[in-house]
């Protein structure tokens, strides 16, 4: 299907994308078109405008300060996972990305799109709120700053304004022995998965400290498990318990869908959830 007719902008400048954006209620900020295009081609958007933030010099950086990480909206999910210095202090934004699609859909989406798109499905909303990610975001009302856990709304919704949109993410650095793992489950080889989970943790003295237990494909948007973190907050052991195992699947409400049933869903959280949350442990030692 082709798309509907729009207007098209390739903005120079981040002051001159806020401009065209807060003069149009109905433009749309495009990046790597790698969700937006599949989108206008299944007449599910039909934006008058859209505004091509692809292009902005400013917004296509990575840079490491006291802050953390941070990475332009410009910057493709192939860059961040290429950047050396992003696979030495945050591997787990490589690996998350190395999960993505294909290699054609890394090298032009990017990774802001993704957190602004919220998938549901999606692995990078769930590593940034796993890795306690933040976004700076930019309308005519000036700059703000968006933890990761109040960005996303509900499937394919963000607490973004009309007019505004990301212009960097920030990962903070992560503590000594501390140990991140991406789980997840896809029928095919570069299918979005069916379940997933994100697991963070630190360990002190032998116990696991501030984890961060995230699960995607399991639910409207990604969403933090709080009963397994409180199980795995001061434990001692990378097990699960089976108390555990069953008070976390009980609590999960997930779809029944052609891809898998709820039962199916529930025993997979199950075993992705156990197999992270070891593995982040593994890492963190
Ligand atoms: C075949 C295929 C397979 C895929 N598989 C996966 C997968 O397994 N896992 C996965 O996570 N994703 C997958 N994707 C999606 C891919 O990761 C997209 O690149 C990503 O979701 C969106 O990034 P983008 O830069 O392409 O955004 P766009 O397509 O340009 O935009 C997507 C949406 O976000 C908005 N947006 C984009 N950037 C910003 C910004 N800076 N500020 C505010 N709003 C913004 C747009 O207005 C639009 O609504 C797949 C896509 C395809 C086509």
């Amino acid at each position: 299907m082709k798309p509907p007719p729009f207007d098209y902008v390739a903005a120079g400048t981040v002051d001159q994308a806020v401009a065209l954006l807060n003069g149009d209620a109905d433009a749309r900020v495009i990046a790597g078109g790698q969700s937006l295009m599949p989108l206008l081609n299944l007449r599910m958007a039909s934006p008058e405008l859209i505004v091509d933030i692809g292009r902005i010099e400013e917004l296509d950086s990575i840079s490491i300060d006291d802050d953390g990480l941070t990475i332009g909206a410009g910057v493709t999910q192939a860059a961040v996972a290429t950047d050396p210095d992003v696979s030495a202090g945050w591997p787990l934004l490589a690996e998350a990305i190395g999960l993505i699609g294909h290699a054609q859909i890394r090298n032009r989406g990017t990774l802001c799109g993704s957190l602004a798109h919220n998938d549901p499905l999606a692995e990078l909303p769930a590593v940034a709120l796993a890795l306690e990610a933040s976004v700076t975001a930019i309308s005519g009302d000036g700059r703000r700053t968006i933890p990761a856990g109040d960005l996303g709304i509900g499937p394919f919704m963000t607490s973004l304004d009309s007019g505004e949109f990301i212009t960097a993410a920030t990962f903070p650095s992560l503590p000594p022995a501390t140990g991140c793992s991406i789980r997840e489950f896809a029928t095919r080889t570069g299918d979005f998965a069916t379940a997933g989970v994100v697991t963070r943790l630190t360990l002190v003295d032998g116990a696991a400290s501030n984890p961060r237990v995230v699960l995607f494909g399991l639910g409207p948007q990604a969403h933090r498990s709080s009963i397994v973190e409180a199980a795995v907050e001061g434990s001692t052991s990378p097990v699960l318990d089976d108390d555990v195992l069953a008070r976390f699947t009980a609590e999960l409400s997930p779809n029944d869908d052609a891809h898998a049933s709820a039962s199916a869903r529930r025993q997979l959280a199950a075993e992705l959830i156990a197999a992270s949350v070891a593995e982040a442990w593994e890492r963190a030692l």
